[in-house]
């Protein structure tokens, strides 16, 4: 039956009298909403979030749809018919942004509970929608059901709409406060476009059936600018899967989503025929049309950057487990350094000294000079195992230290002793020097400033093919310092090695023509203990063959 305004059936766009903004509020927010709900869904098919989100599109889009309906269409009984689903719509939609939300915050399904919770909530909606408590009758003449709408299952379903904005409100605010400031930006982002659809979406539907219903205007056209909340909240669903990937969407594409939007919005052309509508129309079309540029070219630039970010992310991946293998083939080359190789060459250099002792008797003067070069390389070789070691145990940060207060005056004097012979060996006058002003007392590892002290001095025998070698003990009061110097008359060094032969198997350009058998590795090794007891190691040089100088500095004690 055709109501009594009406001459002939209308249909949606040859309806005649329409608010001028109908279309415009209508085909635009209802098609971006299944744009974006289908487009998200159809990327990452088992994530509930995007399932939620696709259900609360369609549900509105059936709502604006049943509107249209409503506001074009003059056939009584189909008007009839499709009236109580804006209560079963309106009703879906707040629950299921609730439902949405708690997904969004939690990242997980809700319990069983509150789904029935919800089911509950939902259950007179359903139930009652086609009774009389819903609908009590229908007007013929201007095709509307205002008047007969009842007042308590009204104002339920309104009831919801605030009920779900609160709720949402409630949940978003208490999942804020403990956020980290990269959640806070999503939730912020989540919070204002879905607050603004519902509130929008709700209220302004209320108020415009109930303008209607008391009659204070014809018809409920203001309800039309409430559909601008879904366009608000798809906004701010494209920013989230654009900025954080909210949805598990890995690439949005942003010039299908304007390219589509700009078609949508010019479509419109098409049936508005006021002026009004025309430049409500074009002012969209430009300014979708700047909007679409500006976001397309963000999301270009945010999708490079992820993706060299990513790039990197994986290379530093690789880079970090290749460094734990080498750190554990490290580990494993120095435990069977230390036990697989200092065991035997212990017994090799012992065995090999007494044999050159004479312990064994007599030994050819031939086999004597053999076994001597067995003792020399094999002293080297320990002393190289030594240093491999220390290096690690500094690396591993494993080296262990014992301080306590010593005279490290003396404890020159003694190496100076020890390798006095070592020097004679090789034609060289060892000397001892101090001028204290106060005892040399310094609080250190004993054994590791010893150790420091015999790579310093022997490095000053290695180094230096005739002269002598002095070493030095003196101290500066005032700066409460004590220094002990190892000066040697030998090849010396340029000065801009002074300080890169304190580095990791570094060697001054001249090292091979006295010595070719170094590691590089005794003077890191010293500088990195002396260091660690607060102390240092320098050297100086006056260049090439004018001998070289290299200084320990301790903080004295007394
Ligand atoms: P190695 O002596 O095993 O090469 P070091 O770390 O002890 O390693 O020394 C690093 C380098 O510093 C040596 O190779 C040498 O070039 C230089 N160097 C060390 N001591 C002296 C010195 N007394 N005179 C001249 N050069 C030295």
């Amino acid at each position: 039956m055709i109501c009594y305004l009406y001459e002939a059936p209308t249909y949606f766009f040859f309806a005649p009298d329409l608010p001028e903004l109908l279309y415009y509020s209508h085909i635009p927010a209802s098609v971006l909403a299944l744009l974006i709900g289908f487009f998200v869904f159809l990327h990452a098919r088992d994530q509930l979030l995007n399932k939620l989100l696709l259900i609360i599109s369609v549900c509105f889009s059936l709502w604006t749809l049943t509107s249209l309906i409503a506001w074009t269409n003059v056939e009584a009984n189909f008007v009839a018919f499709v009236w109580p689903f804006f209560a079963l719509l309106s009703s879906f939609i707040a629950i299921f942004s609730i439902y949405f939300i708690h997904v969004f915050l939690t990242k997980e399904d809700v319990s069983f509970r509150l789904k029935l919770g919800f089911l509950a909530l939902l259950t007179p909606v359903l139930l009652l929608a086609h009774t009389n408590l819903s609908i009590s009758g229908f007007n013929i003449t201007n095709c509307d059901a205002f008047g007969f709408e009842g007042s308590l299952y009204k104002g339920y379903y309104t009831l919801l709409g605030y009920v779900a904005m609160i709720w949402i409100a409630t949940l978003l605010i208490k999942h804020y406060r403990k956020a980290t400031s990269e959640l806070r930006t999503q939730i912020l982002y989540m919070g204002i476009g879905i607050e603004s659809f519902l509130f929008l979406f709700t209220t302004l539907t209320f108020i415009g059936t109930y303008l209607a219903t008391t009659g204070v205007v014809d018809d409920s056209r203001i309800e039309l600018y409430g559909l601008f909340g879904m366009m608000i909240f798809m906004v701010f669903m494209a920013m989230l899967i654009v900025r954080f990937k909210t949805f598990n969407v890995t690439v949005l594409a942003p010039q299908a989503l304007v390219l589509a939007l700009l078609i949508l919005v010019a479509s419109q052309f098409t049936y508005v025929t006021t002026a009004t509508s025309i430049t409500l129309t074009s002012v969209t079309l430009v300014l979708t049309a700047l909007a679409g540029l500006v976001i397309i070219r963000n999301v270009k630039k945010e999708i490079k950057q992820r993706k060299e970010i990513e790039q990197l992310a994986q290379k530093l991946k690789k880079a970090n487990k290749r460094l734990k293998e080498l750190d554990q083939m490290k580990s494993e080359f120095v435990s069977i350094a230390s036990h697989q190789l200092r065991s035997p060459l212990t017994s090799i250099r012992g065995y090999a000294s007494m044999i050159l002792e004479g312990s064994y008797g007599k030994l050819p003067t031939k086999a004597e000079e053999v076994v001597g070069k067995i003792v020399e390389s094999s002293t080297f070789m320990a002393s190289s195992i030594e240093d491999y070691l220390n290096v690690s145990r500094i690396e591993a940060g494993n080296m262990k230290y014992e301080l306590a207060d010593f005279n490290l005056k003396d404890e020159a004097e003694h190496v100076a002793d020890d390798k006095r012979q070592e020097a004679m060996k090789k034609g060289l006058l060892l000397t001892f020097k101090s001028d204290l002003d106060r005892h040399g007392i310094v609080n250190a590892d004993i054994g590791k400033t010893r150790q420091i002290l015999h790579n310093l001095i022997n490095n000053a025998l290695k180094y230096t093919p005739r002269g002598t070698i002095v070493i030095f003990a003196h101290d500066d009061a005032k700066k409460k310092k004590m220094y002990i110097d190892i000066i040697d008359s030998g090849i010396g060094m340029r000065a801009d090695e002074v300080e890169d032969i304190f580095g990791k198997f570094e060697r001054a350009h001249n090292a091979n023509e006295t010595n070719v058998t170094g590691t590089g590795l005794g003077l890191f090794v010293a500088r990195k203990m002396a260091r660690h007891m607060n102390g240092e190691v320098t050297a100086m040089s006056d260049g090439p063959g004018h001998g070289s100088t290299f200084r320990l500095e301790m903080p004295l004690q007394m």
